[in-house]
């Protein structure tokens, strides 16, 4: 298959007009990101520039060995929580 020019893999692909909320778009030779809307004929563009950090990251989860010897520890069950080395 040939295309007239290459796929943009940056173009993002809405499914409703932000504007009407309408369904019928369709990619624009304005831009290499220009959808038009069949419905209110408005175009616009839809960019992705990234993810933005969040400010307090979850903490990273224990493994399940970690959660059960919490828990355990937690509970009071002394005599059986592992030993460490
Ligand atoms: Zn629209």
């Amino acid at each position: 298959m040939r295309f007239r020019r290459e796929p943009n893999a940056n173009r993002n692909f809405p499914a409703h007009c932000p504007y009407c909320a309408g369904e019928g778009l369709f990619p624009d030779e304005t831009s290499d990101f220009a959808w038009k809307c069949t419905e209110c004929l408005r175009i616009f563009e839809v960019k992705f520039y990234g993810q933005d950090a969040p400010e307090h990251a979850p903490a990273p989860t224990k493994s399940t060995e970690e959660a059960l010897q919490v828990s355990l520890a937690h509970h009071g069950h002394d005599a059986v929580l592992r030993k460490e080395k």
